[in-house]
């Protein structure tokens, strides 16, 4: 069940807020008319989201007005002008991302691309969603799961023996079968920039499964994308 508020219409999630602060930024902080094209268009990608067939098919689910709403609350929490009713998502995401118009582009293009990607197909809720939002972050872990991709990666490293990238775990003594079972593959490429390319094994990490928790828990309490080197010396004892 979802978290609802106002008219029975979920709380906006990550996705959401972030797509809508690109548009905050593309308008320059000027709030358009519900009746604006771009308004439109947000409302229409809103109410396409890959987990929100059902309350979509109410007609005041994000609808222009909603997203007019929306904007006016970030612009309250950007300028702290206004009596809107700023929610914490708002609070928390321009705290992370109203310094990163860049960025923000980049992933709300991401967020657009990954809609498509993920089609008629709707995701479930995930425990530890990546700053991104939940559509990229389900577009991760499918590309990490798929089980060719894995494939890739172990038979990659089987020669030299299976370890961690991060904390050099390695288990020679176990038989084959339970090594693996140790290891999960992890995608090193920005969720923003990953887009549609097909994984390459550069691309690639060979983490433990504790090691693999802990970058993606990592990535939450920080918000941001993290590399291997700033993970190994978060994770690793010194
Ligand atoms: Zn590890
Ligand atoms: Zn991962």
């Amino acid at each position: 069940m979802a978290v609802t508020q106002g008219h029975g219409n979920p709380r906006w999630t990550r996705d959401e807020t972030l797509l809508a602060l690109a548009l905050y930024f593309d308008v320059d902080g000027k709030v358009p008319s519900p009746r604006a094209p771009e308004v439109k268009a947000l409302s229409e990608i809103l109410r396409s989201l890959p987990y929100y067939a059902e309350v979509a098919k109410q007609p005041t689910f994000r609808n222009p007005d909603g997203v007019g709403f929306k904007l006016m609350n970030i612009r309250q929490v950007a300028t702290g002008k206004g009596l809107g009713n700023v929610s914490s998502m708002d609070r928390q995401i321009w705290a992370e991302y109203g310094a990163r118009k860049d960025e923000v582009h980049q992933i709300a293009k991401a967020i657009k691309a990954g809609i498509a990607t993920v089609g008629s197909e709707q995701i479930p809720e995930i425990e530890q969603e990546l700053p991104e939002g939940r559509v990229l972050t389900a577009i991760h872990i499918r590309r990490e799961r798929n089980p060719k991709v894995r494939k890739m990666l172990l038979d990659d490293r089987r020669v030299a023996g299976f370890r961690c990238d991060i904390c050099d775990l390695a288990r020679p003594d176990l038989e084959e079968p339970l090594q693996e079972a140790i290891f999960e593959a992890h995608h090193l490429v920005p969720l923003a920039d990953a887009g549609e390319r097909k994984t390459k094994l550069a691309d690639l990490a060979l983490l433990c499964a504790c090691c693999h928790r802990l970058i993606h828990r990592a990535m939450v309490a920080k918000a941001r994308w993290m590399g291997l080197d700033e993970a190994r010396a978060l994770i690793v004892p010194g």
